[in-house]
């Protein structure tokens, strides 16, 4: 049984939701794992800050706002009475609970309950569009069976105990509808796998049932070795290994949750990245074989902070770096990347709600260095330790731009460099260049 996954612009209009069934095959055993419509999350993400704001005005001129956008895609989804009042039935009341929100008093936890009702809306209204057409379908909850721990943690044993017997209770039917992101955590409440988080979705029930393959549908044909919105002549990577893909993925290719290669990696899931507008592009086959002896693509994470602590105390002495980490620990604040020399080390972290406090700490240490607007450029390929040439060929590649870090060795397939963010672009362009 394969696991579909289709982002919100895949279901961006109820044009592209129908185009759908060019690549769903209605006969084949499948999950269907659905985004929110495009642009919805977002504005559901200001209807919950409106609401945290104490603004009622305002969130219910957002919601008018965006139930008047439902009410068009509606009209253009659905074409027989009986349906279109169905899809006006699913409007009025995930609309009237955002509504009836105002109501509450109004914490981090109802506004979890409104950034789920994007999902809730796409599902169901194409649940509806194959009722309409008469696909048999069956619309799974994904709130009965996603669900994260204390740490936010998703626990497959759960979706496998859960879903399983959801998908057995129908052996006639063989499309299976549900809705990304959502979760319910430890306590039961409403919650979610962060932004983005339906690959992780379709990741997670992949592993959850033992899928064949995963198969996340975006709006371009792969994973390219560069960002195709900064250089010229980007191509899509035929072939990469888990490894390699979450590298990317977590410093800068956009076109996949990080967190989403972690459990297909453990249970062998092959995920195929492919894309709804050139349905026969091969895309980007992740597995857990890489091709040998390869640079194979360059992405770059901004908003980085980089943050050094120099001390003579460091020479010779054990125990320092335990010291500077358990700072970050203590802040709950993960780092990046590291450097060490002997009498300093430097880190970067993207999350810099502590940054203050850490700082304080990290004086007690020594001296405190702090350096913002970097952008990490990340090179991904198989370079392990017996390998030569590659680390030349990269740094010859940007000799002429000033580099705040150099990463190398901290994995077979990474070698990571920290440039002012003003330096990016012709960073990437020049490793391009000489690279591909
Ligand atoms: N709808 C959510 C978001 O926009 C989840 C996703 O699309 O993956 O972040
Ligand atoms: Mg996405």
């Amino acid at each position: 049984m394969k696991v579909l996954k289709f982002g919100g612009t895949s279901v961006g209009s109820p044009a592209r939701m129908k185009a759908l069934l060019d690549i769903i095959n209605p006969a084949e055993r499948q999950v269907v794992v659905l985004s929110a419509v495009s642009g919805t999350t977002n504005s559901l993400v200001e209807i919950g800050q409106a609401y945290l704001a104490g603004d009622k005005k305002k969130a219910a001129q957002l919601i008018t706002i965006l139930k008047d956008k439902y009410e068009i895609f509606i009209k253009e989804l659905l074409a027989k009475p009986e349906f279109l009042s169905q899809g006006q039935e699913v409007i009025d009341y995930h609309f009237s609970l955002l509504s009836n929100l105002a109501n509450d008093h109004f914490t981090n936890i109802e506004d979890k309950i409104v950034v789920a009702q994007g999902e809730l809306l796409s599902t169901t209204l194409y649940h509806v569009y194959l009722k309409e057409i008469g696909v048999p379908s069956v619309l799974l909850p994904a709130l009965d069976f996603m669900k994260i721990d204390e740490d936010n943690e998703p626990i497959v044993d759960y979706i496998t105990e859960n879903l399983q017997p959801l998908l057995d209770q129908h052996p006639e039917v063989d499309l299976f509808i549900t809705q990304g992101y959502i979760c319910r955590n430890a306590y039961g409440e409403i919650d979610n796998l962060r932004r983005g988080g339906s690959d992780y979705t379709a990741s997670l029930i992949g592993a959850g049932i033992r899928s064949e393959e995963v198969q996340i549908w975006t709006d371009i044909d792969g994973m390219h070795n560069n960002d195709p919105r900064i250089v010229k002549g980007t191509q899509p990577i035929a072939q990469l290994s888990f490894d390699e893909a979450a590298e990317l993925a977590y410093f800068g290719a956009k076109i996949l949750h990080p967190q989403s290669v972690f459990p297909a990696q453990r249970y062998k899931i092959p995920v195929r990245l492919l894309n709804t507008m050139d349905p026969k592009a091969q895309g980007t086959l992740i597995t857990n074989t890489s091709e040998k002896d390869k640079i194979k693509s360059i992405a770059a994470k901004d908003a980085i902070t980089a943050i050094k602590i120099q001390s003579s105390r460091m020479l010779l002495a054990h125990g320092f770096l335990r010291k500077v980490f358990e700072v970050f620990e203590r802040y709950k604040t993960s780092i990046d990347m590291i450097t060490t020399s002997e009498v300093g080390v430097s880190v970067t972290i993207d999350d810099t709600t502590y940054l203050g406090d850490i700082t304080k700490e990290l004086n007690t240490y020594g001296s405190v260095e702090i350096d913002v607007n970097q952008t990490i450029i990340c090179v991904v390929g198989d370079f392990g330790a017996e390998k030569h040439g590659y680390a030349a060929r990269v740094l010859e590649a940007v000799k002429h731009i000033p580099l705040r870090m150099i990463s190398y060795g901290g994995s077979d397939h990474n070698l990571s460099l920290l440039v002012k963010t003003e330096d990016k672009v012709e960073t990437l362009r020049s490793l391009h260049n000489r690279l591909f």
